[in-house]
Order: structure tokens, then sequence, then C-alpha cells
């Protein structure tokens, strides 16, 4: 199962270029609420409403707590659930000023399992917004798991097809090294949406395909 996972990893290194992520300069506080935006809805719209979000206020916890819901709502209208997403922001700002002196840092300098506790006892924060914050500004063992690393993990059996959240997780993490966590979690992402869309899978396209135990399922040519 490991020999098959690095096959697939490998390749779809191949196949797709990698982001240079710099976690020094990747700020978490930014990182979060640019995640929390992001829920539900395309990254083309998650940077028109962070861009908003940005001409219109620094981007702190101290600036967003004292901020008035309906102007950060404005701001995110593009990005869907705008107003779920308006109090979400400001209320996890105000957590992060009130509890951790205005800083994350103060959160992710912690072990592992710590700060993620902490992370998820913050408003609008999931376990997918926590571990993006964990992985890609921290440098935590952990993948996210989004829509596509979900459903593309399950179709290649690298996680069960009913596995939750925690489990898709878990499955990835054994699998792979935590030094390619982000390189997996990227790669899912991309594969995902150029070859293993949700609907209608392009198997005959896939360059994974014999690595993949679903193609017969969707390749009915
Ligand atoms: S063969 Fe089809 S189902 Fe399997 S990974 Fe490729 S696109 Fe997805």
């Amino acid at each position: 199962m490991k020999d098959r996972a690095h096959e697939i990893l490998d390749i779809l290194q191949s196949r797709f270029a990698l982001p240079r992520w710099n976690r020094s300069t990747n700020d978490p506080f930014r990182t979060l609420i640019a995640t929390i935006i992001s829920q539900n809805t395309t990254d083309k719209n998650t940077a028109r409403a962070f861009k908003d979000l940005s001409r219109t206020f620094r981007i702190t916890p101290e600036i967003l707590a004292g901020a008035q819901t309906s102007q950060i709502e404005r701001c995110l209208k593009v990005a869907g659930l705008y107003r779920n997403k308006a109090t979400a922001i400001k209320q996890t700002s105000r957590a992060i000023m009130d509890r951790f002196h205005g800083d994350l840092k103060n959160i992710l300098s912690l072990p592992f399992e710590e700060s993620r506790e902490l992370l998820l006892q913050l408003p609008g924060v999931g376990p997918k917004t926590a571990d993006v914050v964990l992985l890609f500004c921290a440098g935590k063992p952990t993948i996210p798991v989004d829509t596509h690393v979900g459903r593309v993990s399950k179709r290649l059996g690298l996680a069960s097809t009913d596995g939750t959240y925690e489990m898709i997780r878990a499955s990835l993490q054994k699998l792979y090294d935590p030094a390619d966590y982000a390189a997996v979690h990227v790669l899912l992402i991309h594969h995902g949406r150029e070859y293993c869309k949700a609907r209608n899978p392009l198997c005959c396209q896939c360059p994974i395909d014999k690595l993949c135990p679903s193609k017969s399922m969707w390749n009915k040519e």
C-alpha cells in the first residue's frame, strides 16, 4: 500500500508544479482569515474577497475584532455565506485578542496536539482551517483534508470510502512521510481539480489510472 501511495505521489509530482511555500513569511492570522473565507467557494472568489477585505482593513486580530460586522460582510459578499463568515472572522479575532494576546504564534509555538486543540476552539475554525494554519504556517505534521483531498483519497483507496475527516487524515499520514504532507495536500487538490473531478472524473486521461482501484467504476466506455 505504501509503495502504491508513493508511486502516486511521484507521478503527481512530475505532473504538477508545487508552489514554493515559506513558513516564515506565511502570516498565520492572514492564512486563518483566508481559509475561513475559502469555505465553500472557489479560489478566485476567495482571492477577490480577501483583497476587498485587505483594502478596507489591516488584517490583524485587533483591527478585525473592532470592525463593524456589516463592513466585513460587504467585503465578503463575493465569497458566499458572507454573514456567517463575517461573524466568524470578527468573533475569532476577538477570541485571539482576549485569549492569546492578539498573536496566533502564541498558539503555534505549542506542541502539535495542544495547538490544534486551541485553534479548534476558535469561532469558525474547523479541522481543515486549523490544519492549514498548522501545516503551512508552523510546519506541524498534519494533512488538511478538503473536498478534493477527501474524494481523491477515497477513490484511490488511500482512505476508506466511508472515512470521516479524521479517518482520512490519519490514513494519509500513515502512508506518507511528514516532509511530504504539504505536497500530498496540494497535489491531491490539483489532481482532483484537473482529472478526478467530482461528477465526471477524466479516468481516460488520468496519469495515475493504473494505480487506481476505482477506474473501472467511472470508465464506462
Ligand atoms: S482513474 Fe479516475 S477515479 Fe481514479 S484517480 Fe484517476 S480520475 Fe480519479
